[in-house]
């Protein structure tokens, strides 16, 4: 811990250092918010009396008791909710992994071709929003960024690299904010991995957890301070949220789905929290039936039936059968080799929405925003909405999203 104090302190040196050795802009009229995601930041992870640096964004700004993601709560459907305004059965990213069964093609957000290929995406991303009405955007590793599009990108994009060290991620968003004032982002999103991969590992009650918020909030510390010293502190906006929290799991609740399908072929997508399944044609009433009476630790659900609550019925690569475990729970196709048990982790996300458990954070702060403000849940489909009135963009149109549910934080 204490070694880690010491290269904090050093890192802030090095940046101080280099704020001083940089041109500080002029005209600092000109507004820029920043949104920055914390992956899998749970909404408690507030309120543990380790995030100095949180706790003053939240006394000189707006604190929401939680963030609602929206479902299924995994990292790149609810990063593309939170900046497009709409349920992932609109813009079409439905899992961190799932098949379009027209093609038998597979999304996976570890392969960077699919992940930049537009014809998986339906909604208009606040790049594309704000490129049209001639507003500059940079993305610094938010998940579906690097989309290629023709009617917008981000002006300025740094393309995932989880190797890229944090402090670097802040030095360099704290350039762009001192580029000259035509050239400068007026939006600039931000992405940090550490509190997915510490929850994944060692579960949202461990010290490492812990740790790594403890990590985020110096984070949060040194771009607070960056700016502070570039004198462009009442000129931005700082918006704080993750994608999703963190639940406990392990390796005794787990439900091998395709046991109770032995002799019938499926096609399976989606995996853990959320799957679908693709019998073969003739074949729906049949696997429907066995795994409704195997209706134990999950739920099962006909697509033309899946109730409204889950905003999960309209996309075409939504398969005819779904099934939601409950929390906690794991959903595989197979048994776990004894690799797989060793290496399960103890946190996941995933599950429904309303499982508070899968809540995240909404922290926001700035000249836009009233003051020591603190109220109850936000719903993250409606973030866009409220960049878009900040920005003074007009939003897409046909978004889930609502201003009217989240204007009032705005002063
Ligand atoms: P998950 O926990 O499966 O919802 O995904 C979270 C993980 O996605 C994080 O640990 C990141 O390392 C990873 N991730 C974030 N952005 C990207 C990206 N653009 N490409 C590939 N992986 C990413
Ligand atoms: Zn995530
Ligand atoms: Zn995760």
């Amino acid at each position: 811990m204490k070694n880690i104090s010491i290269k904090i302190l050093f890192s802030l040196f090095i940046l101080v250092a280099r704020c001083t050795a940089w041109n500080i802009p002029s005209g600092q009229e000109q507004h820029t918010t920043f949104i920055v995601s914390f992956d899998g930041f749970r909404w408690d992870y507030l309120n543990r009396g380790i995030t100095p640096n949180i706790a003053k964004l939240q006394h000189r700004g707006v604190s929401a008791l939680s963030l609602r993601p929206a479902f299924p709560t995994k990292t790149f459907p609810n990063h593309l909710t939170l900046l497009t305004g709409v349920y992932p059965e609109h813009h079409g990213i439905l899992h961190n992994e799932f098949l379009n069964p027209r093609t038998s093609e597979r999304y996976r957000v570890g392969d960077t071709s699919a992940v930049r290929n537009s014809t998986w995406y339906n909604a208009e991303m606040i790049w594309e929003t704000a490129a049209r009405q001639g507003v500059k955007t940079a993305s610094y590793f938010w998940p579906c960024s690097d989309v290629h599009k023709k009617t917008g990108e981000p002006t300025y994009l740094e393309s995932y690299d989880r190797n890229r060290p944090y402090l670097q991620r802040v030095n360099d968003a704290l350039a762009w904010l001192q580029l000259p004032k035509e050239q400068r982002p007026q939006f600039i999103a931000l992405y940090f991995e550490e509190t997915d991969n510490q929850g994944h590992e060692f579960g949202p009650n461990s010290p490492q957890i812990n740790f790594a918020v403890q990590q985020m909030d110096s984070i949060v510390g040194l771009l607070v301070q960056g700016i502070e010293h570039l004198g462009l502190l009442d000129a931005t906006n700082i918006i704080l949220v993750s994608d999703h929290g963190m639940t406990e799991i392990d390796t005794s609740r787990v439900v091998n789905i395709a046991s109770f399908l032995p002799n019938v072929k499926v096609q399976y997508s989606g995996y853990g929290q959320v799957m679908m399944i693709q019998p073969q044609k003739g074949e729906e009433e049949k696997v429907y039936s066995v795994l409704k009476e195997n209706e134990r630790h999950y739920r099962v659900f006909k697509k033309e039936s899946m109730p409204e609550y889950y905003e999960f019925s309209e996309h075409p690569f939504i398969l005819p059968i779904i099934l939601v475990a409950d929390l906690g729970w794991t959903l595989t196709n197979r048994e776990l080799s004894s690799k797989e048990r060793s290496t399960f982790g103890k946190g996941n996300h995933g599950y429904e929405k309303d499982c508070l458990d899968m809540h995240g954070i909404f922290v926001a702060a700035g000249s836009d925003f009233k003051k020591d403000f603190r109220t109850g849940t936000l719903w993250n489909i409606d973030v866009y909405p409220l960049l878009c009135t900040i920005l003074k963009i007009t939003p897409a149109k046909n978004i889930d999203g609502n201003l009217e549910r989240i204007g009032f934080i705005l002063r």
